[in-house]
């Protein structure tokens, strides 16, 4: 078994992210820049986006953070999207999920200039995808892409079982590793929660990427052996035993499953990481003008 290790890949990634940044510095005069806006104060939502300003910073891009009470309005929300979308010293714009109940997340989606949409949410993002064109792919998959990449993991001709079928992850990664590209030319078969079978749909696949939401949830009995794992999922759960407070646990039972698979992503220290990779990437081109 090998470790798909997201620190030692993202770290890499990001030298080659500041060398071009520096160079964008050098020769425009100014640093890519990204905004995000975050509503309200959940716990995991907190962490991600003081994370993905902390790797702005690092790797030379300039980050703006945009806070709102759980109070705030959509319109007012609408309003500041469209504030930002118009600001030419903005290359990215992404949104923190989830949000408040008022609020429509297909609206704030819809109302990011796709040419901002760095997250790669929007639906032009996701039409241009499927249409295998120039666009930016939703940020955790990006990141799964450039995992696999990194250890030139093939993944012609394999069967790849996606589980989990969200706008954000597991629609977009199936069909990612459908497309003509490699990596892709997967033959891929897509589960949720009204799969009937499940387990013997897991069995199947020599790739499984799991992004569900809940915890162990893909035990060793579910896995071929040889597989290669792809851990999305993560689940916090409040413990005495970290100085943060809480432990993170992926959707796959690592401890079980990391015997019988061939490559395996752990939680933490794995797509995670690569998820803001992904996002520093969209990011960079986006400053560029490399995509739109
Ligand atoms: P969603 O809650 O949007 O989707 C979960 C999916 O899992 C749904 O499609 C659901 O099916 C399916 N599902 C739920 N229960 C079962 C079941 N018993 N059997 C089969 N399928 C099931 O989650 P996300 O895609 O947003 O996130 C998934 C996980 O990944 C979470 O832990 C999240 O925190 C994590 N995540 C991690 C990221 C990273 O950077 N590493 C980025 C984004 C998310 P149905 O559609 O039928 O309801």
């Amino acid at each position: 078994m090998e470790l798909l290790d997201g620190k030692l890949v993202s770290e890499k990634i990001k030298l080659e992210i500041a060398e071009e940044a520096a160079q964008f510095l050098a020769s425009t005069g100014r640093k890519p820049h990204l905004t995000a806006i975050l509503v309200g104060n959940d716990g995991g939502s907190e962490t991600y986006v003081a994370s993905k300003m902390k790797n702005c910073e690092k790797v030379g891009f300039q980050s703006s953070l945009v806070r709102y009470d759980n109070t705030v309005t959509e319109a007012e929300l609408l309003n500041k999207i469209r504030e930002i979308n118009a600001d030419t010293g903005v290359d990215g714009l992404i949104v923190q999920l989830p949000l408040p109940k008022h609020i429509d997340p297909e609206k704030v989606t819809e109302t990011i200039d796709y040419r901002k949409d760095v997250d790669g949410f929007h639906p032009i993002n996701l039409g241009r995808m499927v249409r295998n064109l120039p666009c930016f792919i939703p940020a955790t998959p990006y990141g799964i892409l450039l995992m696999l990449q990194a250890y030139h993991i093939d993944t012609t001709g394999k069967h790849c079982v996606v589980v989990g079928r969200s706008n954000i992850v597991g629609t977009p990664m199936s069909i990612l590793m459908a497309r003509n590209a490699n990596p892709g030319n997967c033959t891929v078969t897509l589960t949720h929660s009204k799969t009937r079978d499940l387990k013997e749909q897991v069995l199947q696949a020599d790739i499984v990427i799991a992004a569900i939401g809940k915890k162990n949830f893909i035990t060793a009995d579910m896995v071929k052996p040889g597989a290669i794992i792809i851990d999305v999922g993560i689940n916090r759960e409040t413990s005495t035993q970290t100085k943060s407070g809480y432990k993170l646990y992926g959707d796959v039972d690592f401890e079980h499953v990391a015997p019988k698979a061939s490559y395996i992503t752990p939680v933490p220290g794995g797509v995670g990481l690569m998820t803001i990779v992904g996002l520093l990437k969209n990011t960079l081109a986006s400053a560029k003008g490399e995509i739109y």
